[in-house]
């Protein structure tokens, strides 16, 4: 990758032609902001618990996941002893989110968004549970891992313009049959019951 675009700087392959990056200049994009701490310091090493982060990153990124990925119709294959398996990952029909209702059902486990709104207000305990739900779900057990959650909780409770839309909107719900649609634009196949 020794070919470099004069306008984005992009590296390119031998036979990636001129425009295919930025459009020789034509498309923009803003700079990428640093992300706020202590995310930032875990992404680029300067924290003492960067490691344990980056080992596990996919597993700390799936606690935080808001729904959960669905289809149709998942396609495996079939071996010789009749064994079916995932050679890619192969879907038909309609991909969705899962995300289930904004409080979990009796006797079940908050999951996904729901662990979000764990505990009401944001108190010590309230966040403790959160951190509790979001390790196990995901079988993080260490004292650094359980650090790094429970700040990572407390950044995206702070700064996540989603999560503050979705707090506000708790607060005006009436009584258990407000639906909440995401994708108005379309005839909505997926929603939220509260
Ligand atoms: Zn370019």
């Amino acid at each position: 990758m020794d070919k470099e675009c004069p306008h984005c700087h992009a590296l390119k392959f031998k036979n990636e032609p001129a425009g295919m990056c930025c459009a020789s200049g034509k498309v923009q994009l803003p700079e990428i902001e640093t992300p706020p701490e202590p995310l930032n310091g875990l992404l680029i090493g300067t924290d003492p618990d960067s490691n344990v982060f980056l080992k596990s990153i996919r597993r700390f990124n799936s606690c935080f996941q808001m729904t959960s990925f669905g289809a149709t119709e998942i396609v495996q294959n079939t071996n010789a002893n009749g064994q079916q398996f995932n050679s890619t990952f192969k879907i038909r029909g309609q991909v969705y989110h899962k995300m289930a209702s904004l409080l979990p059902m009796p006797n079940e486990p908050h999951k996904f968004l729901q662990i979000y709104f764990m505990g009401g207000e944001d108190s010590g305990s309230a966040l403790a549970n959160r951190v509790n739900a979001r390790c196990d779900y995901n079988n993080l057990d260490s004292l650094y891992a359980r650090r790094i959650v429970s700040e990572l909780d407390a950044l995206l409770n702070e700064l996540n313009e989603l999560l503050k839309i979705f707090k506000s909107h708790m607060h005006q719900l009436q009584s258990d049959n407000h639906a909440i649609v995401i994708n108005p634009d379309k005839t909505p196949s997926w929603r939220a019951y509260s």
